[in-house]
């Protein structure tokens, strides 16, 4: 998936990071939150596991959304120069975030698997062919997902229950 080490951090430099595993999957999505949230027209996330995101410097600050779901939402970011390096979603099992790929240091390293919430995507921007896109989030992890990389979403919410 990519080309090289996924490590990026904040615009200020005080919180970097590194991720020890590629992401399980990279998600383009177009809701409204993440319009707002990152003042675009969509968010790249890379969905990965928590423990495999090493974090250093500072700590990142956070504050709580209500996510679509209901369940709420974290948002992280860095208290020197506000960037958002990531989100947690309470509604997913297991103990994994979703860190920005605009924050890499090669955001060119990654590509997006799927475009989601495409109902409020600005209308001026086209879709690759070929990659999956749906209306709001896809109710089918299977039909998304690779095998590899369900598996690990389960492993991970089996050993955090
Ligand atoms: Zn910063
Ligand atoms: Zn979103």
């Amino acid at each position: 998936m990519s080309k090289s080490k996924l490590e990026g951090g904040c615009a200020c430099g005080s919180i970097r990071y590194q991720l020890s595993m590629p992401p399980m999957i990279v998600h383009a999505c177009h809701c409204r939150d993440c319009q707002r949230i990152t003042g675009s027209a969509f968010v790249i996330n890379l969905w990965i596991e928590r423990k495999f995101v090493e974090k250093s410097g500072d700590t990142p600050q956070s504050f709580r959304l209500k996510g679509g779901t209901g369940k709420p939402h974290d948002v992280f970011f860095c208290g020197k120069c506000g960037t958002y390096v990531w989100s947690r979603y309470h509604a997913p099992p297991g103990d994994t975030i979703f860190v920005r790929a605009g924050t890499l240091d090669d955001p060119s390293a990654v590509e997006p698997d799927v475009h989601i919430f495409t109902r409020t995507k600005v209308p001026w921007l086209a879709l690759p062919a070929g990659v999956p896109a749906f209306e709001s989030m896809y109710p089918d992890f299977a039909a998304v997902w690779s095998a590899e990389s369900l598996q690990r979403f389960r492993r991970n919410a089996a050993e955090t229950r």
